[in-house]
Order: structure tokens, then sequence, then C-alpha cells
């Protein structure tokens, strides 16, 4: 038997499923004995040791799960939650119930708040079910333990989950939901782990199955033959033999050079994308160094952390975006107004427009940075809709010293006057994230609209091709740097529609290297054809696989 869904790059691995614990059940709404205090004081036993418990992960963790693991501890340590949970205690509710319901109340105050506010609900939801686990005396749901490597299944997961994935037993993921921009698709190819999300029957599956998870061939094999497995393991083999092979350059089986770039997010992720073979940065997300300030960041304080990653990329290509704040990245210090759909709001390039001492500071910043080092730096603008848009960001950025100034393409409309805007930008990079969602009109937070959140949309390559030929006709780069970059057959498919360089997380490097080495330019140009005949995104991963 074999079950179909979407895979995240081309990975493949065998081994036992075991499935992700199903949620406790809602605690029943009854009164406790009498004792409120007593009542109050095993729930107070019991944040404390799933907060000792979660900090204590995160030390072990380290790095980006920490940070993480850290927050959700805090949460089970929040005063107003405390104080809520007590007041819900001593008005005879148990304190199972009094947990639930406060932490309920918390998460829909966030959950109505959207975007990144939003996603911190799902990990709100995750630590009461260890606090209502503790007081049960039972195990905690999330990501199950064992000795033995597996293949994890679940609905989906939250960040809180794949925050604790043990990476070296988890040997692949399966989830039921979920697109090609989910947190799990973009976990499991930033740390490359074959995956596979959408998978319709996906929770039928019994624990201890043998499954062979194919992200390349977008199958689950149930229980497969000898032979199969045999095949499996070898290709296996071959994948760990291609990414221990030297790096070097992206290049098309015909030689034409398609450099490979990386998405950064901080100074700190420099070294990594050096080691796997970047070739420079495509898209370095500026805002996520001051997701946590109040007040907008100081330019010596910028200029410091462009100039520390700049300079581990001395004769290559560092493209930074200024500031993309607003909907699920929300800058307090940019974006203060309540909005009713943010993505559709002030965000990106509208929102430093509104407050451009903010955008002049970082460009002054980013030039300063530029003379510090013998980096090329390249500066983009986010969100950008039109050619005055463009006009307006390129104009200041060289007023401030740029060299290289261009636009981000997420917005369809961008796509539609691509020929105006290349009069002015030097360079145009598709952020194929947005350009998805703002093309197909669904939330690329929204777990109920994900399977809309497909690139390969031919809707979407029809917009990518226009990018690539008007960058062809005015002689100037088209780039991508979405997540569909990190997608092997997706990048030939992109590069065939006129993509002159692609940047990726840097763990998606080598599948993508090794992709591009295998099909010619025609080959490419023959896939990208096939698929913007298609009628959806599957017939068009269907036919790119079958032409060239
Ligand atoms: C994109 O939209 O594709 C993109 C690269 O930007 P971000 O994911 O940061 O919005
Ligand atoms: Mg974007």
């Amino acid at each position: 038997m074999e079950l179909r869904g979407i895979g995240v790059g081309r990975g493949v691995a065998v081994g036992p499923v075991l499935r992700m614990p199903e949620p406790l059940p809602e605690p029943a709404d009854a009164a406790h004995g009498g004792d409120a205090d007593a009542e109050f004081a095993s729930v107070q036993v019991a944040l404390a040791a799933v907060a000792g418990e979660l900090a204590a992960k995160g030390e072990r963790a380290g790095g980006e799960a920490q940070a993480v693991l850290e927050a959700a501890s805090m949460m089970a340590q929040d005063p107003t939650l405390i104080d809520d949970i007590k007041v819900r205690i001593d008005a005879g509710a148990t304190g199972e119930r009094a947990v639930f319901d406060a932490f309920g109340a918390f998460q829909r105050l966030l959950a109505d708040m959207g975007g990144y506010m939003a996603e911190r609900a799902t990990d709100l939801a995750d630590v009461a079910q260890r606090i209502i686990a503790n007081l049960r005396g039972v195990p905690a749901p999330g990501v199950p333990e064992s000795d033995e490597p597996f293949i994890l299944v679940a609905p989906d997961l939250a960040p809180a989950d794949t925050a604790l994935l043990d990476l070296t037993k988890v040997l692949a993921l399966v989830t039921r939901d979920g697109g090609p921009t989910s947190h799990t698709a973009i976990l499991a190819r930033s740390k490359s782990i074959p995956a596979l999300v959408g998978v319709v029957g996906a929770l039928d599956l019994a624990d201890g199955t043998v499954v062979i998870a194919d992200a390349g061939a977008g199958t689950v094999v149930v229980a497969p033959s000898d032979a199969q497995v045999l095949e499996a393991r070898e290709r296996i083999a071959e994948r760990a033999a291609a990414a221990a092979a030297p790096t070097g350059p992206g290049r098309l089986a015909d030689g034409t050079p398609i450099p490979l770039l990386a998405n950064v997010g901080s100074p700190a992720d420099g070294p990594k994308a050096v080691e796997l073979g970047a070739e420079g940065v495509g898209l370095f997300r500026t805002e996520f160094l001051f997701l946590d300030s109040a007040t907008a960041p100081t330019v010596d304080q910028q200029e410091a952390q462009y100039t520390e990653l700049l300079s581990f990329f001395p004769g290559q290509k560092v493209v930074v975006r200024a500031l993309d704040a607003g909907a699920d990245k929300p800058l307090s210090f940019l974006n203060d107004a309540h909005e009713e759909n943010p993505a559709l709001g002030l965000r990106g390039l509208r929102a430093l427009r509104a407050s451009e001492h903010i955008l002049h500071d970082q460009l002054t910043a980013l030039k300063r940075a530029q003379d510090a080092t013998q980096a090329d730096l390249w500066v983009m603008a986010p969100m950008v809709a039109d050619a005055e848009e463009t006009e307006y960001f390129v104009e200041l950025g060289r007023s401030l010293g740029l060299r290289t100034v261009g636009v981000m393409a997420e917005v369809p409309s961008l796509a539609l006057v691509a020929e105006e805007v290349l009069e002015s930008a030097d360079f145009v990079s598709i952020g194929t994230n947005d350009l998805t969602q703002y093309t197909l009109a669904a939330d690329r937070m929204l777990g109920t609209v994900a399977a809309y959140q497909d690139p390969w949309h031919p809707a979407v390559l029809r917009l990518v091709k226009l990018l690539g030929d008007a960058g062809a006709a005015a002689g100037k780069p088209v780039g991508i740097c979405g997540e569909a970059a990190a997608d092997p057959q997706l990048a030939v498919v992109l590069v065939g529609l006129g993509a002159t360089t692609l940047s990726m997380t840097p763990a998606a490097l080598g599948d993508v290297r090794a992709e591009l080495a295998g099909v010619t330019r025609e080959q490419a140009r023959a896939k990208a054809r096939a698929a913007l005949g298609a009628r959806t995104a599957a017939e068009a991963r269907d036919l790119a696989a079958a032409a060239g």
C-alpha cells in the first residue's frame, strides 16, 4: 500500500512508525472537593515542575530550541495566568479545569492578535497540556521518546514539538496537515530530515509499522517488500555519499552557472552557510535581529551586525533585505496600529515609508558596513507593489551611497509591471512564500488553507516567468529567495523560468546543487514549459518530472 503527500526535499528513510500521542482529553467541568488552597497548592507544584522541566530541556538542547523552550517555561510561570488559575479554583473549579480554562482564554486572546502572536498560542496549548498531564500523573503528550530510530507521524508539529525533536532518533516526518511552507516543512528543510506533509491517511498508520518515506516521490510505502527496502537503502547510501562530496558552485549539466546562496536570519548563521558551500547570501532577514526590541535599533548597533555578517563573505554577494515588519513578523516600533488583515496592511516597504527615519537609519548602517568590508553588498526592499515604490527605494538607497539596490517580488502586481520595475531596480529577488500567499489569497500562517500555499501552482509559475523574461530583456538578475528554491525539482523549473540565482536555507544547498547538476538549461526550460501548462500544482509537479 502507498500513501501520497507533498514531499519536502528528496530524502528517503526506512523505519518503524511512531505516532505522536493524541492530546489529553479536556478536563471535566467538575467542582473540586472543597479545599481550594490544597487544590491551588498542587497546581503550583505542577507549574513549577513543568517550568523547570522545560528550562532544563532548553539548556540541554541549546541554540534556537533553547529560546523556544525558555519562552515556554516562562509561560508556565506567568503571574497573570497564575492569578487567573487561582480565581477559577477559588470559584470552585478543579485545578486541571482551571489550568485548561485560564490557558484557553489567554490562547484565544493571542490567536485573535494574528500573525506571530497567534503562533505563540500553539506553544501555550502545549504548555497547558504538560501541566494537566503532570497533575494527572500521566506522561506529557508531544514528541514520543524511543531508544530506536523511528519515523514520526503526527497531525502536524507545533514549534515546541519541533524544538524537542531528538534528531538522532527521528528518521523522517510524516504529517497529515501542512503545506510546503508549513512549520514542519521549514524545519525538515533546515535540518535535512526527509519529510512528507499533507499525507492523507497518515494517522491510520499503526505504531511499529515499517514504512519507506520517499520525499522525492511524494510517497509513504506501507509494509514494503524486502526488495523495496533494499532499493531504498541503496538510495539512502547514495544520498549520504553525495552529501559528503565536496561542495562546489551551482551549475547545470551544460556548465551554466546558477549561484547558490544562503538565507540567513543573523550573523551567527554565516559560518554554517560558508561550510555548506553557499556562494554568498541571497536573503538576510534583518527583522529577525529586532523582533524583541521595543525601540528602533540605532545606526551603530545595526552597523555592527551587518559588518559581522558581511565579513564572512569577502568578494561574494550578500543581499540584505530592509526590515520586513508586519503581518507574521511585527516589530513594535514599526507596527503599532491594530489591523484586521495585517498581511494586507502596513507591512514591509509600506511600513518603512511611513516611518522613513527608520529606513534612513538602516540604509545608513548598511552603507557603513559596505565601506567597512570586502563583500559585494546588495540591498532590497520587501513587499514592493509597483514601479513607483521601486523608484522611491532605489533613489533613496543610491542617495545614501549604496551600490546595488533592488526589490523583492512578493506582491503579484510587481510581477505584472516587471519591465517598468527593472528600469530603475538593479535586480529583483522573488519571495515565493509571499508571492504564493498573495497570488492564491491564502494566509501562509493558516493551516486550513495550506493546500493553496503551493508555489508549484501554475499561476505562481506564470508570474515567475513574467519576472524572468523581464530580467532577461533588461539584462538584470532575477533571483529566488523563498522556500521554493529549496525544493530541488522546483528549483530546476524556476531556473527554466529565468531565475539566475537560488537562495535557500543552507541545509538544502546540497540537494539543490545535485539536482541542478543533472539537467541542462534546455531540459530545465522544457520542464518549466510543461509545468506552466498544468491546471493544478500537483499536475505541474508530475508534468515537470516527466518532461525534459
Ligand atoms: C518570501 O516571502 O518568500 C520571503 C523570502 O520572505 P519571508 O519568508 O521572510 O516573508
Ligand atoms: Mg516575504
